[in-house]
C-alpha cells in the first residue's frame, strides 16, 4: 500500500511528504533530536490535502495508501518519543509508548505486501527486544461482551444484513471497524501475554527502583538504538564498603547499640545485577 503512496510522487504533497519521511529516518538513525509536534502537523495538513486530491482524482487507493503512510509516518515519530523517554528515564510511560510503537508496527505490517514491508519485519524484533528489558510479565485482561455495535463507515447495525463492509478493511482511507455502542462487563483475568499490555499490574513502589534495574542498565550502555541485542544478566553480591567491620560481639558501628552480628553484618553484603547487552543485527532504514 505505501508503494502505492511512493508511485504517486508526480503530487506535490506526496513528494514532499517523502521528503520529510526520508528526513525523520535520517534523524533517527544519527540520534538527533526530532520536533515531534511540529512534523506531525506539517504531515497531517499533507495527508489531508492528499486526501481531498485522492477523492477528486476518484482513485481510492490512493486515499487508502495515504491512510496507512500515515500511520508509518505516525510510527517513525512514536519511535523517536519512545528513545527520548527512556533517554529521560521514565520508563514507566516509556513501557505504554513502547506498546503503542509495536501495535503500530503490527498494523502497517498486516496492509503492506510481504515482499515490501520496509522496516517494519526488523521493527518489530527490535520492540521485542526492548519489551524484555522491562519487569512486566504479567497483565489484566477484561472480557466484554458486545450487546450493541454498528459499523464505523456506515452506521447500519453490525450484526445485520445492511452493511457489506469487512471489519479491517479500508474504504476511502478509513478503516472498517465495529464500533461498540453498549457491553457486558463479563469477566476480568491475569494473563501473560494479552493483546493489550497496556494494562500491567503495579509493582510495590518501593521495588520500582530496583524494578527497572535492567532497562536502566541497559540505556546506561548507550547502545546503538536501532540495533537488536540479547541480554545475560547475573547477580553477584557486593561488600558494602560504608559498614565497618568489628568484631562480631562487638557494639555496631552504626551506632545501634545492638552487637554487630545481630545488626550490620547481616547486611555486608549487597546484591548486585550486572547486565550484557550483545548487539546482534541492526535495522536498515529503507529511504524513499
Ligand atoms: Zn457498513
Ligand atoms: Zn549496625
Amino acid at each position: 500500500v505505501i508503494r502505492y503512496f511512493v508511485e504517486n510522487n508526480h503530487i506535490q504533497e506526496v513528494y514532499d511528504v517523502l521528503l520529510v519521511l526520508n528526513k525523520i529516518k535520517k534523524l533517527l538513525i544519527d540520534c538527533k533530536k526530532i520536533n515531534v509536534t511540529e512534523l506531525r502537523e506539517f504531515l497531517d495538513k499533507k495527508y489531508e490535502i492528499i486526501h481531498r486530491i485522492a477523492v477528486e482524482l476518484n482513485d481510492e487507493q490512493l486515499a487508502n495508501a495515504t491512510y496507512v503512510t500515515k500511520k508509518y509516518s505516525n510510527l517513525l515519530l512514536k519511535i523517536s518519543s519512545y528513545l527520548k523517554t527512556i533517554k529521560d528515564k521514565e520508563y514507566q510511560s516509556s513501557w505504554v509508548i513502547l506498546q503503542d510503537c509495536l501495535d503500530l508496527t503490527f498494523w502497517i505490517g498486516k496492509y503492506t505486501k510481504i515482499d515490501n514491508r520496509l522496516e517494519i519485519p526488523s521493527l518489530i524484533k527490535l520492540f521485542s527486544c526492548y519489551e524484555s528489558l522491562y519487569p512486566y510479565k504479567i497483565f489484566v485482561s477484561s472480557e466484554l461482551i458486545v450487546t450493541k455495535s454498528r459499523c464505523s463507515i456506515c452506521g447500519a447495525s453490525w450484526n445485520s444484513l445492511d452493511c457489506t463492509h469487512i471489519k479491517g478493511n479500508l474504504v476511502w482511507g478509513k478503516v472498517v471497524t465495529e464500533e461498540i455502542l453498549d457491553a457486558e462487563f463479563s469477566a476480568i483475568a491475569i494473563v501473560p501475554h494479552p493483546i493489550d499490555k497496556r494494562c500491567i499490574i503495579e509493582i510495590d513502589e518501593k521495588d520500582q527502583e530496583y524494578s527497572f534495574n535492567k532497562i536502566d542498565l541497559f540505556t546506561g550502555q548507550n547502545l546503538y538504538p536501532f540495533t537488536m541485542f540479547t541480554i545475560s544478566s547475573k547477580k553477584s553480591f557486593k561488600r558494602r564498603e560504608d559498614i565497618k567491620i568489628v568484631g562480631v560481639n562487638s557494639p555496631c558501628s552504626c551506632g545501634s547499640g545492638l552487637k554487630f552480628k545481630k545488626c550490620c553484618k547481616k547486611k555486608l553484603y549487597q546484591e548486585h545485577l550486572t547486565l550484557l547487552a550483545t548487539p546482534t543485527e541492526t535495522v536498515n532504514f529503507l529511504f524513499f
